[in-house]
Formats: C-alpha cells, sequence, structure tokens
C-alpha cells in the first residue's frame, strides 16, 4: 500500500492538484492521508475538499478547517488568517462543511497516529522545539506520528539528549525500520521553508520506507485567484517565497 502524504493543502488547488499528478507520474499511490487544514488562507476550498474525497482517504481537522465551519473562534487567528476564514465559510457547500465537522483530531492507521499540531495538542501545537517533540513523543501509542501545522518538512527521532530533527531529505526513501519517529511532510498550499514548491510524502507499507518530493505549481494562477477574491495580499505574496 502506497499513501499519499499531504498536509495544509490551504484550498490551493494549484498545488494539491499538482501534488497529486506528481504523486501518480511517480509511482502512484493507493490513497491519501490529509493532516489537516485543508482550507484556510487560499482562494478553492470546497473544489480541494472535492479533490480529497475523489480519492481514498483518511484524515484529521486542523485549526483553520475548524476556524472555517465555527468550531474555533477567530480571535485565536492573526487579521489575514481570519479574513480568509470568514471568507472560506462562505464557499462551503453544506456537504463539504459537514464534512470537515466530521473529521477527528487524531486518528491511528498503519502503525501511525495522525495528528495536525502535536499529538498532545492536535489543533494548536507546534512540533518545532526539542521540548515539544520530547512530549509528543509521550502521547502516541504507535510507532510513529505524522504532524503537519508548521508547514516545515522534517523527520523527528528520539536521541540521548531527548529528540532530534533531522533533514527530510529529497527524493531519497527514509527507512522507517522499528524506531519510533514523528514525520512532518511540509506543507502543500503555503510552503514555509523558503522553499515555494509544494512538499508532499509517501509512505509505502511493503518498502517500509517514507519519501519526501517537492514539486512546482502554477504560483501565479493561484495569486491571480486571490486577488480576484480579494483575499489578503500579503497571503497571495508569501506564496512567491515560499515563507
Ligand atoms: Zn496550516
Amino acid at each position: 500500500m502506497r499513501a499519499l502524504i499531504v498536509s495544509d493543502v490551504h484550498s490551493n488547488l494549484e498545488a494539491f492538484g499538482s501534488v497529486v499528478d506528481d504523486a501518480k507520474a511517480r509511482d502512484g499511490f493507493d490513497e491519501i492521508w490529509s493532516l489537516g487544514d485543508l482550507v484556510g488562507y487560499g482562494p478553492d476550498p470546497g473544489a480541494c475538499i472535492d479533490l480529497l474525497r475523489d480519492h481514498q482517504h483518511q484524515g484529521v481537522a486542523g485549526n483553520h478547517d475548524l476556524a472555517s465551519i465555527g468550531e474555533l473562534s477567530l480571535e485565536a487567528f492573526n487579521s489575514h488568517a481570519a479574513a480568509a476564514n470568514r471568507w472560506t465559510a462562505k464557499q462551503l457547500t453544506k456537504d463539504q462543511f459537514d464534512f470537515l465537522g466530521e473529521l477527528p483530531l487524531k486518528l491511528e492507521s498503519d502503525g501511525f497516529t495522525f495528528v495536525h499540531g502535536s499529538p498532545r495538542d492536535p489543533v494548536w501545537e507546534y512540533v518545532v522545539s526539542v521540548s515539544a517533540a520530547v512530549a509528543s513523543f509521550l502521547h502516541f501509542d504507535t510507532q510513529r506520528c505524522l504532524v503537519g501545522h508548521s508547514h516545515i518538512p522534517f523527520i523527528c527521532r528520539p536521541s540521548e539528549d531527548g529528540a532530534v530533527f533531522l533533514e527530510f531529505p529529497l527524493d531519497t526513501p527514509i527507512a522507517l525500520g522499528d524506531d519510533r519517529m514523528i514525520i512532518n511532510p511540509g506543507g502543500v498550499g503555503q510552503p514555509r521553508d523558503s522553499d515555494p514548491r509544494a512538499s508532499y510524502a509517501i509512505y509505502d507499507s511493503e518498502q517500509a520506507t517514507a519519501t519526501h518530493h517537492r514539486v512546482k505549481y502554477d504560483i501565479p494562477k493561484t495569486q491571480g485567484k486571490m486577488r480576484d477574491h480579494e483575499l489578503p495580499e500579503f497571503l497571495a505574496e508569501r506564496l512567491a517565497y515560499g515563507r
């Protein structure tokens, strides 16, 4: 079984479509695993939900998903994100709205725990520090955990000092072995590691590997739609820089 692992699609249909096409062109996949924030920021929330649902899929909710359906207060978001979430809420059909509302915050499948933020706080916590990683390892029962939220790809392993963050190298299958591990596939629709290409991972259960890939997408097209919908200019501009 091969799973396409995506996080933080953020209503960016050009990015998500390019990821799906790129994964199909490599060796294909059997299902999509989504780590949340399908919507928010970008111009195509409904189409991104539909593209996920066109495939076999499993997934969890992120903070933007919950905010867009009124389950999290917009006061917890900065003004750009809140404006985009308010706009997103008006774009969704009842069916798409209900789909977001039914996503769990945490799920376990194939030896992985899926969360958006961290296993300790799936909605808000960023796993970006050693202390958060150490706490995270105490909060899941499976061998491995998949997280998103920071839009930064990494592999994290337990170490003598607690935990160590490692680069998730491109196009190189990582043997998962018996070690415990936290993996972030990076962000599809709004990368923040200074590489504007959409980021994703493939899990291959037979090889027991995870592989990180990046793919270019039509950034000006997404930006044009954001401007047409009068979404915050800052959110359009940052896509070009991957920050
Ligand atoms: Zn996000």
